[in-house]
């Protein structure tokens, strides 16, 4: 078997031209653009490639967007400072903190700030703990786009083994809850699980969330499993996911590419969240 690549470039450009609409209509109705305000923090060239190209794809649907650069040493008191002001600007609709954030800034006392309504990362313990009660509201944007491929591989989630490795806030857990919302049997792993495959070789549907290179091997996958890579790291000057793509395709019904799969669909589901954030304030409903 060789599997059908899911090819995130061409489901979120699809999803970009959907969006448009919605956001014109947005616009023509109150006046006002949805508008998505980032804050960087430092001079790290990821982040601020990844702010420039979330930056870019706003722009292409109609959505504004403002970006803060602040200085490396700026305290938690004068980031908190500029999330309060933001929380008040009626013009500004979802608020993104581009993460790592210093060490002097807890990531936690800022996603407690965020006002839950512009919380596009959907990480707000309020967004968190509705997502937690099955009552979602924002919800973070890397597991939408897990579901949206996972949907797009035809693949059966209710009553299906969904594995998944890596247990943050920001990916496993939120990919958990919305798996078992869709009925699936859930399991999580992580770093200290004593045998990862073999609860790998009982998915169905398998979500890697880790950060490690071949972490997942042929051997780990079941046949005609879906296999969603998340993982991000370098390997030998290239970016590379955490699946043995080449032998793991060989086994798998479907697959994401790393790059080309999960990152192009967070892109596009945030821009959903940020059209849902201004529908929130704007109407009351997402
Ligand atoms: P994270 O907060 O570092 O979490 C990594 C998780 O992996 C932790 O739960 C950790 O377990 C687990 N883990 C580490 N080594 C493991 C091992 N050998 N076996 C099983 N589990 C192991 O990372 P994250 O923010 O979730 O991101 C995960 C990866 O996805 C990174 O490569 C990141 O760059 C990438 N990412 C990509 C996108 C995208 O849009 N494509 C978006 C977000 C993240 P413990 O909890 O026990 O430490």
């Amino acid at each position: 078997m060789t599997a059908k690549i899911l090819d995130g470039r061409a489901l979120a450009q699809a999803r970009s031209l959907e969006l448009a609409g919605q956001v014109a209509a947005f616009t023509a109705r109150h006046q006002v653009a949805p508008c998505l305000a980032a804050v960087l923090v430092g001079t790290d060239p990821a982040s601020k490639m990844y702010v420039e190209s979330k930056a870019r794809a706003a722009g292409k649907v109609g959505i504004r967007s403002e970006t803060f650069h602040l200085a490396g040493d700026t305290t938690a008191g004068d980031y908190l400072a500029l999330i309060d002001d933001l929380n008040r600007r009626d013009d500004v609709h979802g608020i993104l903190p581009q993460l790592p954030l210093p060490s002097q800034i807890d990531p936690q006392a800022v996603f407690e700030r965020i006002d839950p309504d512009k919380d596009v990362d959907g990480l707000s313990p309020a967004n968190a703990g509705r997502l937690a009660l099955g009552r979602p509201r924002l919800i973070p944007a890397t597991p939408l786009g897990i579901l949206v491929l996972i949907d797009h591989a035809g693949a059966s989630v209710e009553g299906a083994e969904a594995v998944i490795v890596g247990r943050s806030t920001i990916v496993g857990r939120p990919a958990a809850l919305l798996l078992l919302a869709r009925n699936a049997t859930v399991t999580i792993c992580h770093s200290r699980t004593a045998d990862l495959a073999a609860h790998t070789r009982r998915a169905r549907i398998l979500v890697s969330a880790v950060g490690e290179p071949r972490l997942i091997r042929r051997e780990m996958v079941r046949p005609g499993a879906v296999v969603i890579d998340v993982g991000n790291s370098h390997a030998g000057g290239k970016l590379v996911g955490d699946v043995d793509f080449e032998a793991v395709k060989e086994v798998a019904s479907a697959i994401t590419p790393v790059p080309g799969g999960v990152g192009p669909m967070t892109i596009a589901m945030l821009l959903d969240n940020t059209l849902a954030a201004a529908r929130l304030q704007a109407e009351g409903r997402p």
